[in-house]
């Protein structure tokens, strides 16, 4: 307080902003401490939302994806040394019998196609899987969804999505191949809140991100697209049904057998892990052969006493489309980084005439700066930060700015990504401590935990990213050299068609 107060005695013109500014740091911050309680708040609300359905604002949810993708396990190797010295065993019979053990092999010969919906993007892609060799050759399309798809009807988005896929398949060219006589398979990322029915199967909880289509919540996902693709005369069945970042972590998997997590901090945030299926109470099902199950925890909507919120965020919450949900959400992805700092700076117009005696017209447009702007403005390093003043003009109309708004300006990014950073890095702590990761274990040799990161934040954002790095290490302390943060280029999308593979229904009838 007293050095607001003699910082607003000293700078005069700019007192005000710098009072607005100091006390947003003040609460948003987040010291180590603070950040310990919300990794075990964390994990104490992912116990509760295990045992029993709705026993969490952390839904927790089963994926049944109870077997990932290992690529080439020391066992494996062997098995197919063996396989090939011997020559008893077809491909398919291989695989058959591999998963008949508990393992998974992707030893599967074909095309399969993946669906990424989620974003502000969705994707299409085929992938050719090559046998024995693994030769993995892959295409993809981007397609952005036009806006007002966001929240029109259920039918309105899977047509124009169904369209596209039709569009994509009629491109394949002769590099990929689908044996005779066979249906193109599917796997579905769909990174919304879904209770799964089964692997291929699941219906809509809730709506997140900007999305709110009324008539799809309660329905069946995969009812919806397939219904959809039937009417385009698109024949192609969904065999995986996955949320994005369960499709990370069976992609980051694949390539690494000590992946145990995924996050995904893209336009919005959630993160998905391997628990034990005896650790699940409110898992009413068979214990799968491998013990474990993936959980997608759906950490978006977790909620704490311990969270820094602030009035900014608040507003943002009152004004968002899904009003006291997904509040971890709004503090830490993409979608919302930007339009926090937007809302900071309404509040220095208003109270501190930040722009001059007017309010410039643009700033009151909700989403009109969106975090890759931000983020250019943070990484500004220009002497005279240029990037700012142009962004500042470009995007809200602001024509002169000068060096000190600037800074400000810079400030505010800071202090909303640090918070963002931090709090994400708290979550994975979270999950660690809850797998018994997070401390040295007596008389043991520390395991090696990797999580799987993806998304556009944790991409493009570099500070974000650093920031996030640096704080799980700060919060791990002697056990942070065994974990390891790993970018996971597109796992989303490889893992639905890997997972789309390993329930082919073709595996089954060759079992025969
Ligand atoms: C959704 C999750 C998804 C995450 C990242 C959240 O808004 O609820 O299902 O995994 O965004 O895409
Ligand atoms: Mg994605």
């Amino acid at each position: 307080v007293l050095l607001v107060r003699r910082r607003m005695r000293s700078s005069g013109k700019w007192a005000m902003a710098e009072a607005i500014l100091r006390e947003l740091e003040e609460k948003c911050a987040t010291p180590t401490a603070k950040l310990r309680r919300v990794a075990d708040a964390m994990t104490v609300e992912m116990h509760a939302g295990l045992a029993i359905e709705g026993g969490s604002k952390l839904k927790m949810l089963i994926s049944y994806v109870d077997n990932l993708p290992t690529g080439f396990g020391a066992l494996e190797c062997w098995l197919r040394v063996m396989v090939k010295k011997f020559d008893v065993l077809s491909d398919y019979a291989f695989c058959s019998r591999f998963r008949k053990i508990g393992f998974f092999i992707l030893n599967e010969k074909g095309l399969f196609y993946a669906l990424d919906l989620g974003g502000t993007n969705f994707r299409v892609m085929r992938v050719q899987l090559g046998g024995k060799d693994n030769v993995i050759k892959q295409e993809f399309d981007e397609v952005s969804i036009p806006p007002q798809l966001m929240t029109s009807s259920c039918n309105e988005l899977f047509d124009f999505i169904a369209e596209a896929l039709a569009k994509f398949v009629a491109s394949e060219g002769d590099d990929f191949h689908l044996p005779p006589g066979r249906q193109r398979e599917l796997g579905f990322t769909f990174s919304f809140p879904v209770r799964q029915l089964s692997l291929a199967s699941g219906t809509l909880i809730n709506w997140t991100k900007g999305f709110l289509i009324e008539d799809a919540i309660g329905q069946d996902v995969v009812g919806e697209l397939t219904k959809a693709m039937e009417r385009v005369g698109l024949d192609m069945r969904v065999t995986a049904l996955v949320n994005d970042t369960v499709g990370t972590l069976a992609g980051g998997r694949y390539s690494n057998p000590d992946v145990v997590a995924a996050v995904i901090l893209g336009t919005g945030t959630n993160a998905a892990y391997v628990e034990r299926a005896h650790a699940i109470p409110k898992w009413q099902g068979l214990l799968p052969k491998s013990g474990e199950m993936v959980i997608n925890m759906e950490w978006g909507n977790f909620r704490s006493s311990h969270l820094p919120l602030t009035v900014y965020d608040y507003t943002l919450d009152a004004e968002s489309l899904n009003p006291g949900d997904q509040i971890f959400e709004k503090l830490i992805s993409g979608m919302y980084l930007g339009e926090i700092v937007r809302i900071v700076l309404c509040t220095m117009a208003e109270k501190a005439s930040f722009f001059g005696d007017t309010i410039p017209p643009k700033l009151s447009i909700p989403f009109i700066l969106r975090t890759p702007d931000m983020s250019a403005m943070h990484h500004d390093t220009s002497p005279d930060l240029k990037v700012v003043g142009s962004k500042l003009k470009d995007i809200l109309e602001v024509p002169n700015s000068c060096l000190t708004m600037r800074k400000i300006v810079v400030a505010i990014c800071d202090i909303v990504a640090t918070r963002g950073a931090r709090l994400s890095a708290a979550g994975i702590v979270g999950i660690l401590t809850k797998l018994e990761r997070d401390a040295p274990k007596e008389g043991e040799k520390q395991q090696r935990s990797v999580i799987a990161l993806d998304g556009g934040l944790f991409e493009h954002y570099t500070k974000f990213r650093e920031c996030m790095k640096a704080t799980v290490d700060e919060l791990l302390g002697e056990v942070s050299d065994s974990v390891v943060i790993e970018h996971s280029n597109d796992g989303s999308g490889i893992g639905a068609a890997l997972l789309a593979a390993s329930h082919s229904q073709y595996l089954e009838v060759e079992e025969e």
